[in-house]
């Protein structure tokens, strides 16, 4: 399929990215074709829609149910005091045709289910799961496992942060390597009763955006098979190794969750009983 030229224009806008050997024309060229599906248009996802559309993503579908509300503005940084109130979709569009009219943007005001989630994945090459609940969480690693499609996963709370990509290959960890069901329902502090610092989660989307153009571009180790966490209050990265779990409940050796009919994305998000 023929994608977009890199004419005059395209060949400025994105010199500095081209210039790099690693990415050159090619991997611009790719850039430009690829389609990238943004679960999340909040703190995460905003840094992750402003670097992917400067970089000349072709296509990106943004996922959120959302209205964009005050207490928003101080980290979801695409959003102005005049979109309090409006779609966080629209106003998302609104800002990534300002930045580029290269990209070609796809809204869903909507929030990912066990029943659209397949769907909505499916025509993209990368995700990034920018929500911040646990729910989707392992619904988005369920169906990019099940699917085998590459994701990116990031996570924030107060002054810290966390990032992993899954690229999907049969190798690798997934989420459930890691953790195996979700923790009881209020053990774990949120953003709403916990706070976030609103640069922390510029840090952890730019890192996602900066997996997600990687990929794309086939450059440089993806955070796989390890994770990343960053501390702002001391400003220091630490990464742990993560081994895949032979007996994942969805990538292991004998995998119990075979169709995400299966699970109940609720409490625990286990297996259904039957
Ligand atoms: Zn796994």
């Amino acid at each position: 399929m023929e994608g977009p030229k890199l004419d005059r224009e395209r060949l400025e806008r994105y010199s500095r990215q081209i210039i790099m050997e690693e990415i050159g024309p090619n991997g611009q060229d790719a850039i430009l074709k690829s389609k990238v599906l943004v679960i999340g248009a909040g703190g995460l996802g905003s840094p992750v829609i402003q670097y992917l559309a400067a970089s000349g993503v072709g296509t990106m579908g943004i996922v959120d149910r959302d209205t964009v509300e005050i207490s928003n503005l101080h980290r979801q940084v695409i959003y102005r005091v005049e979109d309090v109130g409006r779609k966080k979709v629209e106003s998302a569009r609104e800002f990534v045709s300002n930045i580029n009219p290269d990209v070609k943007v796809e809204t869903y005001h909507t929030e990912v289910k066990p029943n659209n989630i397949l769907s909505l994945i499916k025509k993209y090459d990368f995700v990034i799961d920018g929500t911040d609940n646990f729910e989707s969480c392992f619904l988005i690693n369920d169906a990019c496992t099940l699917s085998k499609k590459p994701y990116s996963y990031g996570a924030v709370l107060r002054f810290s942060g966390r990032v992993m990509t899954f690229p999907a290959r049969s190798d690798s960890p997934c989420y459930r390597c890691l953790f195996k069901t979700a923790p009881p329902p209020g053990t774990i502090l949120d953003c709403a009763t916990a706070g976030v610092l609103g640069s922390v989660a510029g840090v952890i989307g730019s890192m996602q955006a900066t997996e997600t153009i990687k990929n794309i571009a086939n450059v440089g180790e993806l955070v796989q098979g390890r994770i990343i966490e960053y501390n702002a209050l001391n400003m220091s990265f630490e990464e742990t190794m993560i081994r895949k779990n032979p007996n994942c409940p969805i990538c292991g050796k004998d995998p119990i969750i075979k169709n995400i009919k299966d699970v109940e994305y609720t409490g625990a998000c286990t297996l259904k009983r039957k």
